[in-house]
């Protein structure tokens, strides 16, 4: 299919391209909202001679329409989507050779950093880490055989926020691509492409899904030879999303907007009120005045984002107590759907991690923020609190 950027919605606001970009009625039916393409081939009229679609691994009108969006909302001229976020991660890395080197965000996602330092490595590409946050040790670690720089931000769990800006202007001087991993901002609340990134991708199973429903990933970007070689490795190794994953991940973007509104006006509110309790030690969340990342934060993304971790006092115990004792906040893995979760990073998402030097603390607790109504979210948060410290000390 070539390149798939549908230009007619482009110059559309964020929320309209969201509903509409890759999405118009369908020519034969007039359905309003694009058919679940539920077939693995196409006929052909001759030999060679079809309507643009042979094999639905190569390509499915369901998944065309979610890289037409997708391209729409990060402002890219492709994209490209995936059987979840690490398929995209891993066809990331088909970018690279033996000898290369990858340079990685050393609060990035646990299952990013397993895939380059256990699979990856193996065929002879070597990685390092470095705290992007800091741009003067990002400089030092660009080695000359560098050709991926990869950023997360906020990261996970810790939020600390990259200066995306920042990391494009000195990757620019190296022969080296910045990606950057937007999973925990959305395109609604920060466009990486405008700010010198060359490629973005998201596990889309989190905010873009929305609803806890369905796994997936996408990468969009512009230049067209980076387009053929991931297209070319996606079709040759497989790990294509299925349509009705498609067009579940489709209908969750057409809210992206509203709901990204009200994860950030939410996680204000728990982040506020975590930071006045005398069980909690410490909270990161990008949108606190005294966060180290604020004011980077405040200049490239549109709000916050609804993802907030704390450390409680008491040790384990205390931070195994609390994610045991929320109701609302329902225990598990994963974030960015409209229901709060409440997680252990050292125990569940981050247990890939010990060992390595990027382990995070053991009284860590990470909330993904979700969109009920934020009475209910803070007398979770503050019944929880309650049950594992002495009666009084929390406000
Ligand atoms: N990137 C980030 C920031 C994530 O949090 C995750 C999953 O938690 C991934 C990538 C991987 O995505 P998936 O689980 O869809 O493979």
């Amino acid at each position: 299919m070539g390149l798939n950027l549908d230009g007619r919605w482009y110059t559309a606001e964020f929320e309209t391209r969201a509903i509409h970009a890759g999405q118009e009625a369908d020519p034969v039916t007039g359905a309003v909202i694009p058919p679940i393409y539920q077939t693995s081939t196409y006929v052909q009229e001759a030999v060679g001679v079809h309507k643009g679609f042979e094999y639905s691994r190569t390509d499915n009108p369901t998944r065309s329409a979610l890289h037409q969006v997708m391209a729409a909302l990060e402002g890219g001229r492709w994209g490209l989507a995936y059987a979840s976020g690490l398929a995209a991660t891993q066809n990331l890395t088909y970018l690279l050779a033996p000898g290369e080197h990858v340079l990685l965000s050393d609060d990035a996602y646990g299952g990013t950093y397993r895939l380059i330092a256990q699979v990856v490595s193996r065929y002879g590409i070597e990685f390092s880490l470095v705290d992007m946050s800091d741009l003067a040790a990002v400089q030092a670690a660009i080695r000359p055989e560098t050709r991926l720089v990869w950023v997360e931000t906020p990261t996970n769990p810790y939020l600390k926020i990259v200066d995306i800006q920042g990391v494009a202007d000195l990757v620019r001087d190296h022969p080296a691509r910045l990606v950057v991993d937007n999973t925990f901002a959305s395109p609604y609340l920060q466009q990486p492409l405008a700010l010198g990134a060359d490629l973005v991708l998201h596990s889309t199973t989190k905010y873009l899904g929305g609803h806890s429903d369905v796994v997936g990933g996408v990468v969009v970007g512009n230049d067209p030879e980076v387009y053929e070689t991931l297209k070319f490795h996606q079709n040759a190794a497989g790990a294509v999303p299925g349509p009705f994953d498609c067009w579940l991940t489709l209908r969750g973007i057409k809210t992206l907007a509203v709901r990204m509104d009200r994860h950030s006006a939410n996680a204000r509110t728990v982040a506020a009120f975590l930071s006045e309790q005398d069980a909690v030690d410490r909270v990161f969340y990008p949108g606190l005045p005294g966060h180290p990342g604020h004011e980077i934060a405040a200049r490239q993304m549109r709000d916050f984002s609804g993802m907030v971790s704390f450390t409680v006092r008491g040790g384990y115990e205390a931070a195994a107590a609390v994610v045991g004792q929320t109701k609302v906040f329902q225990l598990a893995e994963s974030l960015g759907g409209v229901e709060s979760l409440v997680e252990h990073p050292g125990q569940m998402t981050h247990a890939s991690v010990a060992g390595t030097g990027a382990e995070v603390e053991e009284t860590l607790i990470r909330l993904s923020v979700g969109i009920e109504h934020e009475a209910d979210l803070i007398a979770d948060l503050r019944q929880a609190l309650n049950a594992v410290v002495p009666a009084g000390v929390v406000r």
